[in-house]
């Protein structure tokens, strides 16, 4: 039996199209292992949207450079795949297969090529107009599924590659999708997140012709699902009919994620977000004026070329209007192909790290006051896993805030009992900024 490895890096797009070449490749007779050292196949799925993302994948390919020709294959897919394309075989001629996330559905041709000795196999176009479905995805969570919807990207941030790596926009028939939920109601699974790079902008292809709140409201009313989550979402697509959905459906989780980027509506003209920071707000206090404890986290990018302090210092001052549950703060990192690359002023390195420590610590003292408003109050926790080192249960509550916790009858895992995939109310008592600590409730 032939034998394969996967590393996936990036994003959870990338995660889930792992699953499903995973998936393909075991319906094609491959086993997969645990090292790349037992693999006869080694894969890396690559990430680009940062510069430090993309040098991580060569220097995986540098160790592995003396293991070629002894029978292992390499193949590159994603996004350094489609950005960098057959350039990748100059730089690493170990290298026999180079795959962008569009052409997946090629895999088990690419994969014959390969097996009959072929040492340049690429999937490069963006000439299907559908998304990659596949009824082979081996998921590796038994609990929440991941569920694309929509893929590409046609927006033109000034600052993003993944309009060039991810393609147009190709969103699946809401008929697909919500039979692909009832099908994981039937597997047991209680949890699914909805994934595109722009969830929102969501429009059903059939003649159903349902908007992303719609099928969001569709997909939270399947018997057998608890929680439903999606990311992520463009402050421009975000319409009030998303807010009123999740106000209106219990299954619907209590968290958006809402890239906002910059606090300057300056910077944000100039980065080509299609929002002003008024725009932005609004839909902040849509959020903040439900009937329901909605946690908003956020992207932000630091050191966009050409962002002066007094930007900044409306980036500071946005992020405290917000207060925001959790974000990820980015340093601007310069981007083959891309607009903002030929953009003047670009700001040191040195000021970007300083920007992204001011604005962490501001961060940092947000989320542990806000965490520390959940003490005393009961959460609902889907319980993910098992921390043998603190011995406490791994929760996560509709806000996605992680809770950790201990259990009176059932103290660890064990004699084939587990907490593991049940829905508990767990009394929060400690807080710390990036998770909560709790005891089961009686
Ligand atoms: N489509 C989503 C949106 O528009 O908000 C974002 C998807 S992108 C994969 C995830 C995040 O990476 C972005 O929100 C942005 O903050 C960050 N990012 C993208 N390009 C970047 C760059 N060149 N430098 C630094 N951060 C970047
Ligand atoms: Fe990149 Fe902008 Fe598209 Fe998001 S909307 S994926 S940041 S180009």
């Amino acid at each position: 039996m032939k034998t394969f490895y996967i590393e996936t890096f990036g994003c959870q797009m990338n995660a889930h199209d792992s699953e499903k070449v995973v998936g393909t490749l075991l319906e094609q007779g491959y086993r997969q292992v645990e090292t790349p050292a037992e693999a006869e196949l080694v894969l890396y799925n690559t990430c680009s949207i940062r510069d430090k993302a993309e040098q991580k994948v060569f220097s995986r390919l540098q160790q592995f450079k003396r293991e070629a020709g002894k029978g292992k294959t390499f193949g590159v897919l994603g996004c350094v795949a489609q950005q960098e394309g057959e350039r990748i075989f100059e730089r690493a001629p170990h290298v026999s297969l180079v795959a962008g996330s569009a052409s997946y559905a090629r895999l088990p041709e690419m994969l014959v090529q390969l097996e009959s000795g072929d040492k340049r196999v690429t999937g490069l176009s963006f000439d299907r107009d559908e998304a990659f479905e596949t009824p082979h995805t081996r998921r590796d969570n038994p609990h929440r599924a991941y569920i694309t919807i929509i893929e590409g990207c046609d927006k033109s941030c000034a600052y993003c590659v993944v309009p060039f790596t991810r393609g147009p926009e190709r969103s699946r028939t809401s008929q697909s999708v919500i039979r692909e939920v009832e099908q994981l109601a039937r597997a047991g699974y209680t949890e699914v997140q909805l994934l595109g790079q722009n969830v929102n902008s969501y429009r059903d292809p059939s003649p159903a012709g349902w908007n992303f709140a719609t099928l969001l409201e569709r997909a939270g009313q399947v018997p057998g699902i608890r929680r439903v989550r999606f990311t992520t979402s463009h402050p421009r697509d975000f319409g009030r009919d998303i807010v009123d959905a999740i106000d209106r459906n219990e299954t619907l989780c209590d968290h958006v994620h809402l890239p906002v980027q910059s606090g300057s509506s300056e910077v944000l003209k100039r980065m080509d977000r299609l929002y002003t920071r008024g725009e932005y707000m609004r839909r902040i206090e849509w959020l903040k004026g439900t009937r329901r404890d909605i946690a908003i986290t956020t992207d932000i990018i630091v050191g966009f070329p050409g962002e002066t302090e007094s930007d900044f210092a409306e980036t500071l001052d946005l992020v405290r209007e917000v207060e925001y549950d959790s974000m990820f703060i980015f340093k601007y990192s310069t981007r083959p192909n891309t607009a903002a690359l030929q953009y003047p002023d670009h700001i040191p390195d040195e000021e970007k790290t300083r920007r992204l420590m001011v604005l962490q610590e501001q961060q940092r003292v947000i989320q542990l006051r806000k965490n520390a408003q959940y003490i005393g109050r009961k959460q609902q926790v889907h319980v993910e896993g098992y921390n043998q080192a603190t011995g406490q249960w791994i929760g996560r509550t509709s806000q996605n805030k992680t809770l950790n916790f201990t259990h009176s009858a059932i103290a660890a895992p064990g004699d084939g009992r587990t907490l593991v995939g049940e829905y508990l109310d767990v009394l929060v008592t400690r807080a710390g900024p990036n998770s909560l600590a709790g005891e089961q409730a009686a």
